[in-house]
């Protein structure tokens, strides 16, 4: 403070003295004038440094800032720092909010503030995909004018601020993404204003239909063969004198749907080892024309003689796979073309190399398939005639694990198929997994 006066004073107390020594020297007139003028130099000086101050705060910049002298350097230089601090602020609070931004832009969900009257305030990149916002036209908008669905709108009016904490997420498909599924959430926050979480469970939602599908799916398998046996028990109960070419004949019908059931959770279990991904491929060098020679002779005891059955082994690669998977997979494709061939046909299997590539195939004469049922042949339990399938011993699954065979082995099953004239399917290995041999 003092010094702040001292400094004011200075150019006054300077012109005082040389005021004393000129009335000393001249009169008390000179004196006068001496420090008339001077005041009046000091008042120019100090409006100049205004004007300079005043001119500056219209764009202050600290590069900008004016030069002086005395107790207007002092103004300036704490200006400056000022100015510098502040800006020093601004640029780490822009940091920390671009921060935030890119967390907010990673999250994965969707998010959105909303205010007391339901405006957007703000919402993330993600959120607006779910609810097909703007963010440069829609901020402020209130939210239900663009997102219309009634159960939207109920939802943001039936949860108060204080209580949507509590309330259960509603499950909503966007009116204009109806493919997509959206969880969505409203969590009160600061007062009157709201967080609008949505989140994308479309992959859920298709897991929990396919695990609800399949629970009723193999119920179903089971419940056929079980209504079976049940009935011919309760016959047998209710007739123990049955004569014993009935009750043998009871007994093979009893035992035949037993293997159905067998073979079906057989087949469920190799399925669910097959998707464990916990259970990596055992892989070891598979000697394939060997492998096939077997599988066609497990498929002429499976025709009973009335197919023609050849193997042709135009490549004498060797496969790097596992063994049993591998055998599963080719005795199912053999299988099918057995049951789906009617007696008399011809079944071709081939083992040769395309490209490069090994390729396994079998070859039918048989009742074929419209091209309309071809992409959905790998689905459990999905069968182009299903009286055919189960009259035959079909389970409905084989297609479904000689896909998940492939997959293990980075192999394609191909489908080429016409009705009425006969089916080939095709697995195509990589190249990688050929094995010369030595
Ligand atoms: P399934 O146990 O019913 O044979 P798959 O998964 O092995 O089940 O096959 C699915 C369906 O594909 C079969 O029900 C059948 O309709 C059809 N299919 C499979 N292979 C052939 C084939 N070689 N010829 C004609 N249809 C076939």
């Amino acid at each position: 403070m003092q010094d702040f006066w001292f400094k004011v004073s200075l150019p006054v107390i300077y012109g005082a003295i040389v005021a004393v020594v000129l009335w000393a020297l001249f009169s008390a007139v000179v004196a006068l004038l001496f420090m008339l003028a001077l005041l009046l130099a000091v008042m120019a000086y100090r409006a100049r440094q205004l004007y300079k101050l005043e001119r500056w705060l219209l764009d202050a910049r600290p590069e900008t800032i004016p030069e002086a002298d005395g107790i207007w350097d002092d103004v300036f230089s704490q200006l400056y720092k000022m100015v510098k601090q502040h800006n020093q602020t601004k640029q780490d609070l822009a940091a920390e909010l671009q921060h935030i931004e890119q967390a907010t832009a990673a999250l994965p969900e969707g998010v959105a503030i909303l205010n007391e009257l339901n405006r957007i305030e703000w919402c993330n990149p993600l959120a607006q995909q779910h609810f097909d916002l703007d963010a440069e036209h829609d901020i402020m908008q209130d939210i239900t004018y663009l997102v219309r669905q009634p159960e939207f709108v109920e939802y943001l009016h039936e949860s108060p601020v204080e209580e949507s904490r509590l309330n259960e997420p509603l499950v909503m498909r966007p009116a204009r993404h109806d493919d997509m599924v959206l969880s969505i959430k409203l969590i009160p926050y600061g007062g009157d204003k709201r967080l609008l979480i949505s989140r994308d469970i479309t992959q859920l939602e298709r897991i929990e239909s396919m695990r609800r599908d399949f629970v009723a799916n193999v119920s179903h398998e089971l419940r056929t063969p079980l209504t079976v046996v049940s009935g011919f028990i309760e016959n047998l109960q209710d007739m123990p004198d049955l004569n014993q070419d009935s009750a043998h004949r009871a007994l093979q019908l009893m035992a035949e749907q037993a293997r159905r059931m067998d073979n079906l959770v057989t087949d469920l279990l190799t399925l669910s080892r097959l998707e464990n991904e916990q259970s990596p491929l055992r892989e070891e060098t598979v000697d394939i024309v060997a492998l096939l020679t077997e599988v066609c002779q497990d498929g002429e005891s499976l025709s009973g003689g009335q197919h023609t059955l050849r193997l042709e082994a135009a490549s004498d690669a060797n496969l790097l796979g596992n063994s049993d998977e591998l055998r599963s997979a080719f005795v199912n494709l053999l299988s099918n073309a057995i049951r789906y061939t009617p007696g008399g046909g011809a079944i071709l299997l081939r083992w040769f190399e395309r490209g490069g590539q090994p390729v396994f195939s079998v070859q039918d004469s048989g009742i074929g398939i419209a091209a309309q049922h071809i992409p959905r042949l790998t689905e459990r339990f999905y069968r182009v005639d299903r009286s055919r399938s189960r009259e035959t011993g079909g389970t409905g699954l084989g297609l479904a694990i000689v896909k998940h065979i492939a997959m293990r082995h980075q192999a394609k099953l191909e489908v080429f198929s016409e009705e009425g004239k006969g089916s080939t399917f095709s697995l195509v290995f990589p190249i990688r997994r050929q094995v010369r041999p030595a």
